[in-house]
């Protein structure tokens, strides 16, 4: 499992003589995001700026991650690229496909037999191609990868939205798709529009029951799911210095429910700490040879608006702990505002089941102080009104936990630990009653509360908290329960308050794990056999998509026309569907299923235009398919939203559907469709989406002649026999358009690996 140290010198080599060059080219101070983002250029050198927001740049990232739902279909992709090895040091995780049920032990041994074919898959492809490999249990993937090898001043792309967490350890690592990952361990450039930058000044210093959890909250509330779009969130001041690394990692991962692309902080003592904690001393040494490069240049943070497109300041000493949702992670209510809120609102007072974990926060700090909430309510005679779950982030930090008397605690107040794995945060929860659908609370240190996300019922009220406020409010088992004024009755029928929440940043006795999951891969792979059974229900090779034709497409179908927020959730469900995410066709069958169809304001309910009848999205998508017609998705704004799950581009591309044309795309979306030769397209006026009516047959115009910024032209035709002409416009530059004639990016790197 070891790092790559000679890897990190030799990007630590670069660093001084990149950033001079850039630092003269741009013509003044840099921000850390820009002195990461110059370093890592695919020519080298920096030979020309760049304009934030609009220009694409080639990079060249020093990583890739990829957890067991999203490296099925990565790999599966390399697969195809004719390569024999991964360009960079890569490494793939198992923790979305184990369900949280019972308890760690019952529910790890269930993963293992029910998903025995996936993981058998990933563990033979990554020992062939060079990708070490942490098996079921090992731990959450973005905890492991600020464990093992994230790296301060690096850049890493991993398969998961949630990759931004290394942005704790001064790093620039970014969500994408599978076959942006496949590019990268063909040794192909990444390329990333340049971001925009967003500065978040924190001044003072954290203290009492709030935790580095509410300032990402509170970050949240003040930009919503959009506000980050296309920007890296750079934080600074004494209030960042003052927080431990992990605590910046709960920061940093947030900042995917804000759309940003990632964010970071600049090197400073606390990641050396954790560096040397985790047994990385040399990598805490490289650093600190270069540390002036490491952060931003003085002249940024003296004067930050002069360098960022936005300054946000937050004072940590006022900041109170928040609680966010239901059903969006921007509804951001301060603990004290949450008794009125919630009446207001009609959210169900009663809380039913409190849930530490998630690769948010789940470090061994979150641990020990929840726990330390937890030992309150043992000696103060409290017991859990609410349920009351665990999932620790690694083995590492539950080994460690469980030596330190930690779980044990959690246990005494009937806690239940389950597997180090993503779990309910994924939906991968067997929750007792939640097929029953009834309206509900659940308090949870996740980073993510879209309706249905943990446990499918559209109707549970899920509320974002930090771990320690999850265990008082589980405790209290209500959501108005502010712990910093109320009492409660304990088992003698006495007054008790809980004190705040004391913790240890690292543990004390160092960190210990016996097995800690992982598997080094062949030396040499090229006798290591890859097993796909052809009957398999879970795995299925890929063919390649059909180039373009070379025309205009006419005569599409409106498959959809969503209306309101539509996710990668929405599009490509995950919670029971994640067993085929290396399945395109059965996958397939989830396609769209979530979103609300405009026409009638139900799921998974659209118009057959063949036949006039109303059915299921894959379904109808399917006849459509099999009468040779092409269909278009219409959507609403930051269609795409959430995840960076390639399946919601490619189930489409499968399917038949020609083009996805919105008001917005979230990033990662956009990029993925691009990727699979789809068309992605943005209404140029947005009202035009009104336009847009149930029988529509629609053509696309302009695509003999598509080139960069020019617009196509679409044309709908009406049931009545009227038509309209809108303009769309798109975001494709030379590369991307080949893409698009190509039938998608993988058949053109296939295509040069053979020459
Ligand atoms: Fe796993 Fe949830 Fe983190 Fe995604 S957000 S990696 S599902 S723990």
């Amino acid at each position: 499992m070891a790092f790559d140290i000679d890897m990190i010198k030799r990007v630590y080599a670069n660093f001084p003589s990149r950033i001079e060059a850039a630092r003269k080219l741009v013509g003044k101070p840099l921000t850390l995001s820009e002195k990461i983002l110059y370093a890592h250029l695919w020519q080298g050198d920096a030979s020309e700026t760049y304009t934030r927001g609009e220009s694409y740049v080639d990079f060249a990232p020093d990583r890739v991650a990829m957890q067991d739902a999203t490296a099925q279909m990565a790999l599966l992709q390399f697969m195809q690229a004719g390569r024999a090895k991964v360009a960079v040091p890569s490494t793939a995780h198992c923790d979305h496909l184990i369900q949280a049920k019972v308890g760690a032990e019952e529910d790890l041994k269930r993963a293992n037999t029910e998903s025995k074919e996936v993981f058998d898959f990933l563990g033979s492809v990554s020992n062939k191609y060079g990708i070490g490999f942490w098996k079921p249990g090992a731990g959450i993937i973005h905890q492991v990868v600020l464990e093992n090898y994230a790296f301060p001043g690096g850049m890493m792309i991993g398969t998961d939205s949630h990759t931004v967490n290394a942005g704790g350890l001064g790093m620039l690592a970014i969500g994408v798709g599978g076959a942006d990952a496949c590019d990268v361990m063909a040794g192909l450039p990444w390329e990333l529009k340049f971001p925009k930058l967003i500065g978040v000044k924190l001044t003072g210093k954290l203290n009492g029951w709030t935790a580095p959890k509410d300032v990402i909250l509170k970050v949240a509330g003040i930009l919503t799911v959009k506000g980050g779009t296309g920007c890296i969130v750079e934080y600074f001041g004494e209030g960042a210095t003052s927080m431990s690394c992990t605590g910046k990692g709960t920061i940093c991962n947030m900042g995917a429910e804000i759309g940003a692309t990632t964010s970071t902080f600049g090197y400073d003592e606390s990641m050396e700490r954790y560096l040397r904690a985790t047994n990385r001393d040399d990598v805490a040494d490289a650093a600190n040879a270069i540390k002036a490069h490491l952060t931003a240049d003085a002249e940024v943070y003296a004067e930050p608006e002069k360098y960022f497109d936005q300054v946000i300041e937050i004072n940590l000493s006022e900041l109170e702990p928040h609680l966010n949702g239901p059903f969006t992670p921007d509804l951001a209510t301060p603990i004290s505002q949450m008794k009125q809120e919630a009446e207001k609102n009609g959210w169900p007072m009663k809380v039913e089941w409190g849930l530490i974990g998630s690769c948010t926060n789940s470090s061994y700090e979150d641990l020990s102080r929840a726990a330390s909430i937890a030992k309150q309510a043992v000696d103060k005679g409290l017991s859990t009104k609410a349920d009351f779950g665990i999932n620790p982030g690694s083995e590492q930090v539950r080994f460690t936990a469980d030596r330190d008397g930690y779980l044990k605690t959690f246990e005494d107040l009937n806690a239940t630990v389950f597997t180090n794995a993503c779990g309910p945060c994924i939906g991968m929860w067997d929750r007792v009653g939640a097929d029953k659908q009834e309206k509900n609370t659940i308090v949870h240190s996740f980073n993510r509360n879209f309706a249905k996300r943990a446990d499918g019922n559209p109707n549970t009220f899920a509320f974002v908290a930090s771990p320690e406020m999850v265990a008082a409010i589980a405790i209290s088992g209500r959501l108005d329960f502010n712990p910093l004024t109320d009492t409660l009755t304990n088992a003698n029928g006495e007054q008790v308050k809980l004190d705040p929440p004391t913790g240890d940043e690292l543990p004390q006795k160092g960190f210990a794990v016996d097995d800690p999951g992982y598997q080094a891969p062949a030396e040499d792979g090229s006798n290591v056999e890859v097993i796909v059974s052809p009957t398999s229900h879970r795995l299925q090779l890929l063919e390649p998509f059909a180039a373009w034709e070379g025309t205009d497409l006419l005569g599409l179908k409106l498959l959809i026309k969503a209306k309101g927020k539509c996710t990668t959730d929405h599009i490509s469900m995950a919670g029971p569907w994640l067993k085929f995410r290396g399945h395109l066709d059965n996958i397939s069958n989830n396609m769209l299923i979530g979103a609300v169809n405009f026409f009638n304001e139900k799921t998974d309910d659209v118009k057959n235009q063949l036949t006039g009848e109303y059915g299921p999205v894959p379904a109808t998508q399917r006849a459509y398919k099999a009468a040779g017609i092409g269909s278009i998705v219409v959507g609403d704004e930051n269609y795409g939203e959430g995840s960076s799950r390639e399946h919601a581009a490619m189930e489409p591309r499968h399917l038949g559907v020609r083009a996805v044309l919105v008001k917005s795309f979230a990033r990662i979306h956009e990029t993925n469709l691009k990727k699979q030769g789809m068309l992605g397209l943005t209404f140029a006026n947005k009202e035009d989406y009104n336009k847009i009516l149930e029988d529509d047959t629609i053509d696309i115009l302009g695509l003999t002649s598509f080139a960069p910024n020019t617009p196509l032209t679409i044309v709908l035709h009406h049931k009545d026999g009227s038509k309209d002409e809108i303009l769309v416009n798109h975001s494709y530059n030379a590369q991307q358009i080949e893409w698009f004639k190509a039938g998608g990016a993988l058949n053109i790197i296939r295509k040069n690996a053979a020459k």
